[in-house]
């Protein structure tokens, strides 16, 4: 089958990677230089730990104190728009026990699965995504974030997942190098973290060595349709005939649902990293410090730290106001660090596709027998992009899917 991709981030490429093994001859079309996405400069954490949906019971709350102030971890520009208000209310009615109850199992089975074939994709490819399977450290500086974190850790366990709560002590003789000023902190040893750059770089890499056709600077406006199928993509550039197309791009989704027919609640979800070199006693395990939403990846000798996010629209202006509680959390919690705050040059932002239930979209469309959706992975794009990719393959072909897909279907 010929079968075009669109979107070039990572799961547009897992998804090209998969289709392409099974024999397929694949197309990846995107808008930007392959480099400009959401996939290139976040924080590159694989975090099976993350199976609670961003839609979840405290949030609400705690988001009602932040939404409106300009510098809080999570901020809503205030405008007009049907999509952002319908997106909300779905968010505000999704986010109680009962959802989170019956979403978190799919989304810890899915994160579970994109480990596993993660670690294996990281071997194929020659340990090219430098990933590390170090875990991961929950810090935060009051007990009231404590008793919250320990219930998450419980919730863990019960599912298998090994979680371990540690005293300021036991955070500190974890990093030996540097001072962690700290309550204490709960540790994930399942999760992982790699360098996204070189990551995305080795998947165009392979992507293209296997033969997949990648077309940049290719903006899909339109398709062409028949006997309910899509016959053809239209870009920028001119047409490409299809027999099956695979809809992955990243925040767009909703804007692009909309031409297939679909209606994908989505909001882009803007934020921020910086990352900075030749970082003496740098960190040895990557770290979000909760109470600030602030995630601090250590990528050899430099230290990526990142943060916020901004439902704001679909734009990539960096507003500077926002960098600051970044880095100003980042040397409260490790005071050694004296991180001094970027210029605007160095600051790398990226739009989350934020799903209203905190499930991304994986599915085939019900208008069209040759199209499949992936999308709308919020803050876990890269922990679940492997498995997405073997999803979206098994989707294509009409197989089983490795993991029960219902919960991520488009009609919900
Ligand atoms: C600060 C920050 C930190 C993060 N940290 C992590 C983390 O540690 N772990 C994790 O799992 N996730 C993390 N994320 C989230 C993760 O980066 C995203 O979920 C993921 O990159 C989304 O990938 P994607 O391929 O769906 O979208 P994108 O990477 O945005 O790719 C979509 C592509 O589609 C293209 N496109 C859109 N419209 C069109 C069109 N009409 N025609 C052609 N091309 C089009 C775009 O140009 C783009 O290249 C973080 C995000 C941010 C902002």
């Amino acid at each position: 089958m010929q079968i075009v991709v669109i979107g070039g981030g990572v799961t547009g490429l897992t998804s090209a990677y998969f289709l392409r093994k099974e024999g397929h001859d694949v197309h990846i079309i995107d808008r930007g230089d392959g480099t400009n996405n959401c996939s290139f400069g976040n924080a590159g954490y694989i975090s099976p730990s993350h199976f609670i949906p961003l839609a979840s019971p405290g949030i609400v709350a705690q988001g009602l104190k932040w939404m409106l102030h300009s510098n809080s971890p999570f901020y809503i520009k205030p405008r007009l728009s049907t999509s952002l208000m319908k997106w909300g209310l779905k968010f505000y009615l999704r986010a109680n026990e009962k959802t989170v109850s019956q979403n978190a199992p799919h989304l810890y089975n899915l994160l579970q699965l994109s480990r596993q074939l993660m670690l294996d994709l990281d071997r194929t490819l020659n340990h090219d995504f430098q990933l590390q399977t170090k875990g991961c450290l929950m810090l935060y500086q009051s007990a009231q974030t404590a008793k919250h974190e320990a219930m998450l850790a419980e919730e863990a366990l019960k599912l298998g997942m090994e979680a371990t709560i540690l005293s300021k002590k036991e955070v500190q003789d974890m990093e030996p190098a540097t001072e962690v000023d700290v309550f204490g902190g709960v540790y994930f040893p399942a999760d992982c973290h790699l360098h996204p750059g070189r990551m995305m770089k080795s998947l165009y890499a392979k992507t293209m060595d296997m033969g997949v056709n990648v077309h940049l600077n290719n903006e899909v406006q339109g398709f062409e349709t028949g006997h309910q199928k899509v016959t053809s993509v239209l870009t920028n550039r001119g047409k490409i005939n299809c027999d099956h197309i695979v809809v992955a791009p990243g925040a767009w989704l909703e804007i692009l649902g909309r031409q297939l027919g679909l209606n994908l609640l989505l909001q882009a979800g803007k934020g921020y990293s910086t990352t900075f070199d030749g970082i003496k006693n740098n960190l040895i395990h990557p770290a979000i410090l909760v109470d600030d939403r602030v995630a601090m990846t250590p990528l050899g000798n430099e230290l990526r730290v990142g943060g916020t996010m901004e439902l704001g629209g679909i734009n990539q202006n960096i507003n500077m106001n926002r960098v600051k509680p970044i880095i100003r959390a980042a040397n409260k919690y490790y005071p050694d660090l004296h991180l001094a705050m970027p210029s605007a040059e160095k600051v790398w932002t990226g739009l989350r596709p934020c799903s209203p239930d905190g499930l991304p979209y994986i599915g085939n469309s019900h208008l069209h027998s040759n199209v499949t959706v992936a999308g709308g992975h919020a803050m876990l794009g890269v922990s679940l992009a492997a498995a997405t990719g073997l999803l979206v393959k098994q989707l294509v072909q009409h197989e089983k899917t490795e993991v029960p897909a219902e919960a991520f279907r488009l009609l919900r």
